[in-house]
């Protein structure tokens, strides 16, 4: 499934001609610019509607398969009872916007980020940092709280699966907040008032783009990762790649036993650039790692999560650094998820972001390695990481 595919799944429309026919559009079956134009709020999750003679609330959300929560939730500043003729609402369609069920792009991801900020305006969305190719990388801020937690994901690229989990969760989470609603049994408007949620969905876009299809074959970022690859044929490609396109490991590029990772990094073979486990010329020279230090030093939060998969396991100590509280959070992470709480094996106990903050900070910041199985995880396990982790994740929203 892309991106086409979807947008008129949802639409409904069994093919592009069929929905081109529909909006009045010429049916070429071939998606030009205007007929993007009409697939586009399918893909974001809402439209923008000019309100018309007679209109209401019930009437407006009846015609687009919505709530009349939604749209109050959407339009913040609006009067319900005094809506003008020609006047623009934002109107949230009746689906989720993160799909959980096609490859994660960086597009995607803005895509989604676009969609929920418009039906959920009290998300913060803007972009923190930007690859070496260009590609902006978000962060969203949820919640008006003074304790402070970070979580991301897909430092590396082939456990991009772990984007659509945090981005799922915001939405459960957002929605859950602007319905007084409950999450994991807990008070959404009692962890929103408590917490404040940072969260960087997309750690590595240019690498994820690369495993996920949307680096063009042929194009010169692709031909420059090709040729990285090839120093390292055992490693598939581009499945197997999990640096950013100029082939530096992000999880190996922290501050934090760099050159410990380095020297065990060396002595298995990963001596240059390439797919994975090349620790990067020296800490922090690449543009992502760089940007997430910044921005976890502007946050200071009280607890990280950082997301990958392999092995179902969740890591939490830094050398013998042992946070005050971390074991039992991470105990109770364990409990919830049926993870395995661990210690990490000393050839892949260096320079990570999670070995940086408690090295920095010495406060409680896990690793979660979810799923099983050869990377990219296929999405048919998305379900069962969805559900292990929402405990998890309300878990350190709500703190101890
Ligand atoms: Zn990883």
């Amino acid at each position: 499934m892309n991106l086409l595919e979807l947008a008129l799944r949802r639409a409904g429309a069994p093919s592009l001609a069929e929905f081109q026919r529909r909006e009045g559009l010429v049916p070429t079956g071939e998606a030009d610019a205007l007929t993007w134009a009409a697939l586009l709020p399918w893909l974001l999750g809402y439209r923008d509607y000019r309100v018309e003679p007679g209109d209401n609330y019930s009437r407006i959300a009846a015609r687009f398969g919505t709530t009349v929560r939604a749209l109050i939730t959407a339009n913040p500043n609006q009067d319900p009872l005094r809506l003008l003729v020609g006047q623009v609402l934002t109107v949230p369609l009746g689906f989720p916007v993160v799909p959980t069920d096609l490859p994660f792009t960086w597009e995607l991801l803005r895509l989604c980020l676009r969609g929920l900020g418009a039906r959920y305006p009290f998300l913060t969305i803007r972009d923190f940092g930007e690859t070496y190719y260009g590609r902006r990388i978000p962060q969203v801020a949820v919640g008006l709280g003074t304790r402070k937690v970070l979580f991301n994901a897909s430092h590396h690229a082939n456990e991009w699966i772990t984007t659509p989990l945090l981005l799922r969760f915001l939405e459960t989470y957002a929605r859950a907040i602007s319905e007084n609603g409950r999450i994991f049994g807990q008070d959404a408007q009692r962890l929103y008032q408590r917490t404040t949620l940072h969260l960087v969905p997309m750690v590595n876009p240019d690498g994820v783009d690369l495993v996920t299809g949307a680096v063009r074959e042929g194009s010169p970022a692709w031909e420059n990762a090709l040729r990285l690859s090839e120093q390292y044929p055992e490693i598939p490609f581009p499945e197997g790649w999990k640096a950013n396109l100029r082939g530096v490991d992000l999880n190996l590029n922290y501050p934090a036993g760099w050159e410990q990772a380095r020297e065990n990094k060396y002595a298995q073979g990963y001596t240059r650039p390439g797919p994975r486990d090349y620790v990067g010329a020296s800490p922090l020279d690449q543009p992502e790692s760089a940007a997430m230090v910044d921005l976890t030093r502007r946050v200071d939060p009280v607890l990280t999560l950082s997301y990958h998969t392999q092995g179902n396991v969740i890591y939490w100590k830094f050398g013998n650094l042992e946070p005050a509280g971390a074991q039992q959070l991470g105990e109770d992470f364990a409990a919830v998820s049926g993870y395995t709480l661990s210690d990490v094996p000393f050839a892949s106990g260096f320079a990570g972001y999670k070995d940086w903050f408690i090295l920095t900070y010495d406060r409680p910041g896990y690793t979660i390695e979810v799923g099983s199985g050869r990377n990219p995880l296929p999405l048919s396990q998305f379900p069962d990481i969805y559900d292990r982790n929402l405990g998890i994740l309300t878990l350190a929203l709500a703190g101890a």
